[in-house]
C-alpha cells in the first residue's frame, strides 16, 4: 500500500492513534478519521484529515481502515456495531493497532471475513514516544499477501515483526510483552519503596540497578522520567495496565499456564484501580505503595522543586 490520492481510514485518535495518524498524513496519506472525542478529531482535521460522522462513513470512503481503540468491547462496536465499519461500502481491510486480546480479535476477524473484509492484527509497543517518532514495535498477524502489501505503511509506525498468519497471534505476543513490562514496573516500584524506607537514595538505586542485572524498561525509562521527577506523565493509565495484564493472565491460563507471578502483579494493579486510580498514569502506581512504608520515592530534582 503506497501513499496515493485514495483515502485511508483511521478510527481512534488518542495518545497512540493521534500520533500514528499524524505520521501517515506527513507521509502523504490523505486520511478520513473518526473518534468519539471531538477534540481529538479537531487536531487531525487541522492537519488536513477529512472527518466522518461514524465508523461506517469512514468505511464508505476508505478501502483500508486503521483502528487504535481502548478496549475489546469498543473494537467490537466500531467493527461490528450498527454504525460499524463492517457495513461500509468500500472497506476491504481493517488493520487493528489496539491491544484488545486474541479472543475478540478472532471473533471480529471471523465476522468481518463473512462480509469479505480482512482483519490484520497489528498491536504496537513503545508508548507515546514511539508513536510520535515512528519507533514502535509493530507485531503483525494476518493473511501474508495482504500483510506484504501493508508492510511499507506499517513501517511508518516502527519496526514490523511478523507474528503469524492468523489474527490473534500478534495480540497474544503483545499481551506477553505487556505482562512483562507491567510486572517489571510493579516489582521495581516495590523494590524502590522498600529501599527508600531503609534510607537508600532513589537516584542512586536507579543508577546502580541500571548498571547491574536488575535493569528493565521501568528502571531505565518510566521510573527516571515519571516517578523520580514525580511528573507521573508516562502516558498510559492504570486502567489500561489492568486491561492488558488481565487479558494476558486470562489468555495464558486458558493455555494451561497457572501464571503465579503474573497473577500477583495483576492483584497490585487491580488494588490501585479499586482505590479509584483507573484514570491516573500507570507510573503513579508507586503512590499506592508509599503509604505502606511511610516514604516517597522522590529524585533529587523533584526534592529541590518541592522545597521551593
Ligand atoms: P486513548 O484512550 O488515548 O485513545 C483511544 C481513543 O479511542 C480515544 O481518543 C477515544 O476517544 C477513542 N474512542 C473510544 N471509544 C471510541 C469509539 N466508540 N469510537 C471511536 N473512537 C473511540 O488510548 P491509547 O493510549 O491511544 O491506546 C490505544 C490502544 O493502543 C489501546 O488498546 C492501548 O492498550 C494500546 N497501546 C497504548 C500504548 C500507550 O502507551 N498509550 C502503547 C501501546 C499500545
Amino acid at each position: 500500500m503506497a501513499a496515493t490520492a485514495e483515502l485511508t481510514g483511521f478510527i481512534g485518535l488518542g495518545v497512540m492513534g493521534g500520533r500514528m495518524a499524524r505520521r501517515l498524513i506527513e507521509r502523504g496519506y490523505p486520511l478520513i478519521v473518526y473518534d468519539v472525542n471531538a477534540a481529538a478529531v479537531k487536531t487531525l482535521a487541522k492537519l488536513g484529515a477529512r472527518v466522518a460522522k461514524h465508523p461506517r462513513k469512514v468505511a464508505d470512503h476508505a478501502r483500508v481502515v486503521f483502528t487504535s481503540l481502548p478496549a475489546p468491547a469498543v473494537l467490537r462496536e466500531v467493527a461490528l456495531g450498527e454504525q460499524g465499519v463492517k457495513r461500509g461500502k468500500k472497506i476491504k481491510i481493517v488493520v487493528d493497532l489496539s491491544t484488545t486480546g486474541s479472543k475478540v480479535e478472532k471473533e471480529v476477524a471471523a465476522s468481518l471475513r463473512a462480509s469479505g473484509i480482512t482483519l490484520i492484527d497489528a498491536p504496537v509497543s513503545g508508548g507515546a514516544t514511539g508513536a510520535e517518532k515512528g519507533t514502535l514495535a509493530v507485531m503483525v498477524a494476518g493473511k501474508p499477501n495482504i500483510v506484504a502489501g501493508l508492510r511499507n505503511t506499517l513501517a511508518i509506525f516502527g519496526k514490523v515483526f511478523i507474528a503469524g498468519s492468523e489474527p490473534g497471534q500478534a495480540q497474544l505476543l503483545k499481551l506477553l510483552n505487556n505482562l512483562l513490562s507491567q510486572t517489571a514496573l510493579a516489582m521495581s516500584l516495590e523494590a524502590l519503596v522498600a529501599g527508600a524506607k531503609a534510607g537508600l537514595d532513589p537516584d542512586l538505586m536507579i543508577d546502580v540497578i541500571n548498571a547491574g542485572s536488575g535493569r528493565n524498561t521501568a528502571t531505565e525509562d518510566k521510573i527516571p522520567r515519571a516517578v523520580l521527577t514525580r511528573k507521573f506523565d508516562f502516558g498510559f493509565p492504570i486502567a489500561g495496565a489492568c486491561k492488558d495484564i488481565g487479558l494476558a493472565i486470562e489468555e495464558c491460563q486458558a493455555l494451561g499456564m497457572p501464571m503465579i507471578v503474573g497473577s500477583a502483579a495483576r492483584q497490585l494493579w487491580q488494588f490501585a484501580y479499586n482505590q479509584g486510580g483507573g484514570k491516573r498514569d500507570m507510573t503513579s502506581l508507586v503512590t499506592y505503595l508509599e503509604p505502606w512504608a511511610g516514604v516517597e520515592v522522590r529524585g533529587k530534582a523533584a526534592r529541590k522543586s518541592k522545597r521551593r
